[in-house]
Formats: C-alpha cells, sequence, structure tokens
C-alpha cells in the first residue's frame, strides 16, 4: 500500500477507494451504537494480515493496481457523501483500515467536525501511537478478535495475537466504544477451553458489558474445505460467554436467530428485538431498559452510558 520515494514511505490508497457503500451500523457489527443508524462505509485494496478465511480477499489481497475498479475521494468528500445519505456514521471497513491510514485519519477528523460518529472495523493490529492520534472517546470500533491463542495467529492470519489485546485495552481506557466479534471456525478455533480463556480475559480486561459477537464462518478465500460453522456451536460458545460473565453475547451471520437480538444484562427481558441486521422493535427508554430501567451499555442516541 505504500512505497519509498526517498526514504519517506507515502501511501498508494489516499482516496482511492474499491468500495464504498452504505447500511445499517448492525452490519458491522454494532449493537450497542446508535441502534438503526444508517453508515457510510468506505474500504480499499490491502491488509496487514493474509486470514486464509477473509471474506474480504479480493479487495484485503490485492495491490491497489489490481482493483476492479475504484473512486477517487478526498475525505471532505467522503464527508458529503455520508451527508447526502443522511449517513450518523462513517465506517472505515472491508479490508483492514490501517493499511488507509491516512484517508482515514482526515475523514475521522472532518466527520466528527460534522457531528458524525466514527467506526473503525479492525484486526487492532497498529502501533500505540497512531492508534491514539486516530481514536477518540465515543468513537466505535468493531474488533476483530480471531482466536485467543497465538499460534491460530501465527499460522491462520500470519500476525499475532499479543498487540490487539493491548489494543482493546488501549481502546476501553480511551472511551471508545468496542465490540468484539469472533469467528468461529470448526477444528480452528472452536475449542471451548480457548473460548473461555478469551471471555474470562475479555470480562476482566474490557469489562462484563462489552458485546461479544460469535459469528459464523462460511468457506471463503482459502479455507473452502471446512463446512460452515453449526449453530450449536456458535450457541455453545455463547453459553461459554454467559457463564464467564459477559451480559450481551450475539450469534452473528445466522439470520432469525434469537440471539440477533439483545436483551436486559440485568433482567433479561428482550429490549431490542432484531432479525439479523434489521430492528423489528425496540424496548429501551433513555439508554435503560425499557422492562426494568437498568442503564444498558452502549451509545444510544448521541448519549454513552459506560
Ligand atoms: S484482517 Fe480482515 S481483511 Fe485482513 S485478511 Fe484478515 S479477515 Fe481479511
Amino acid at each position: 500500500m505504500r512505497i519509498n520515494v526517498d526514504g519517506m514511505l507515502r501511501t498508494l490508497v489516499f482516496g482511492k477507494m474499491g468500495t464504498v457503500t452504505h447500511g445499517p451500523v448492525e452490519k458491522k457489527p454494532l449493537h450497542h451504537f446508535l441502534p438503526g443508524a444508517l453508515a457510510c462505509n468506505f474500504g480499499t485494496a490491502g491488509c496487514n494480515l493474509n486470514c486464509r478465511f477473509c471474506h474480504n480477499w479480493h479487495l484485503s489481497q490485492r495491490k491497489p493496481e489490481e482493483l476492479d475498479r475504484y473512486e477517487v475521494l478526498t475525505p471532505k468528500d467522503a464527508v458529503e457523501r455520508a451527508k447526502g445519505r443522511h449517513a450518523s456514521v462513517v465506517s472505515f471497513t472491508y479490508n483492514e483500515p490501517t493499511t488507509f491510514y491516512e484517508f482515514m485519519l482526515r475523514t475521522a477528523e472532518l466527520a466528527r467536525e460534522s457531528g458524525i460518529k466514527v467506526n473503525v472495523n479492525t484486526n487492532a493490529l497498529m502501533q500505540e501511537v497512531p492508534l491514539r492520534t486516530l481514536m477518540k472517546p465515543k468513537d466505535s470500533a468493531t474488533v476483530d478478535l480471531k482466536a485467543f491463542d497465538e499460534t491460530f495467529y501465527r499460522n491462520v492470519c500470519e500476525g499475532s495475537l499479543a498487540p490487539v489485546l493491548k489494543n482493546i485495552s488501549t481502546m476501553m481506557e480511551m472511551d471508545v466504544w468496542v465490540e468484539i466479534v469472533n469467528l468461529v471456525i470448526p477444528g480452528l478455533n472452536d475449542h471451548l477451553d480457548m473460548i473461555r480463556d478469551m471471555c474470562r480475559w475479555i470480562c476482566s480486561n474490557a469489562g462484563p458489558d462489552t458485546p461479544m459477537h460469535f459469528n459464523r464462518f462460511v468457506p471463503a478465500y482459502r479455507l473452502t474445505n471446512i463446512q460452515p460453522t453449526p449453530v450449536r456451536t456458535l450457541e455453545r460458545a455463547r453459553q461459554v460467554a454467559v457463564d464467564e460473565g459477559l451480559n450481551y453475547v450475539y450469534i452473528g451471520n445466522v439470520p432469525g436467530h434469537v440471539n440477533n437480538s439483545t436483551f436486559c444484562g440485568h433482567c433479561g427481558e428482550r429490549i431490542i428485538h432484531r432479525v439479523h441486521f434489521s430492528i423489528r422493535a425496540v424496548n429501551m427508554k433513555d439508554g435503560r431498559c425499557g422492562a426494568c430501567d437498568h442503564p444498558i451499555a452502549g451509545v444510544w442516541d448521541g448519549k454513552w452510558l459506560p
């Protein structure tokens, strides 16, 4: 994504967006951040990992010159595009946005000035200084925590787990709204003991109100030989997370599953009824459960409830 020009690394993807879309924030997934809000999404070529299961490999594993098509946008154009769509959120997603950091940083700054919220959909492999420069309190991050195992990160993603955990802690400390996604792949990262260790870590370091999404794997890229995750496996993972104390645990990529919805962490009442990414009913008032008045952690109508 970068070339060396006289000893200076320069980006090749500033504003060269391989995909610009819009859709509900639930698709990120974000389930505790402005429910039903529209996000304007930006992504392009490149990644700092090479996950064998990547669903967006046609972007992430390509060089900028290999994009089939792209749009050239300035950060101002990007924010205007979001405004034109009446989007409340700009999201940097599809490929790893660290690879188009310069464009993301400037666009995020302009978006905040316009009252538009920021979402970064990331593998959280970034140095601390650029992370702290980029993220601001009340931004949101959807973090892919791919496994709780360095060997998995090394062998399946060509990455490392330790910096991901450090960056999740840093974002929590910065009051960034974090939701964690774990794609459960049969035979590779579905061991319940490992899932238990991961949930324990999240509970202790990010807090029990951190939303956790167990997403169903479907064959893609270099893992076309593995079957989709059985729903029962996702439900077992969810039960482990609940047993470890996490209050908001979702099952994703299974449209219509009861755990697409949000249930109050105190009384258990369904407070946001979702079918896949679509909201059917909300039983909340001012960020509180409509049944028992318990405050639900999240960013609701712009209000932040820790
Ligand atoms: S980090 Fe995300 S975009 Fe990059 S290869 Fe992995 S799954 Fe694909």
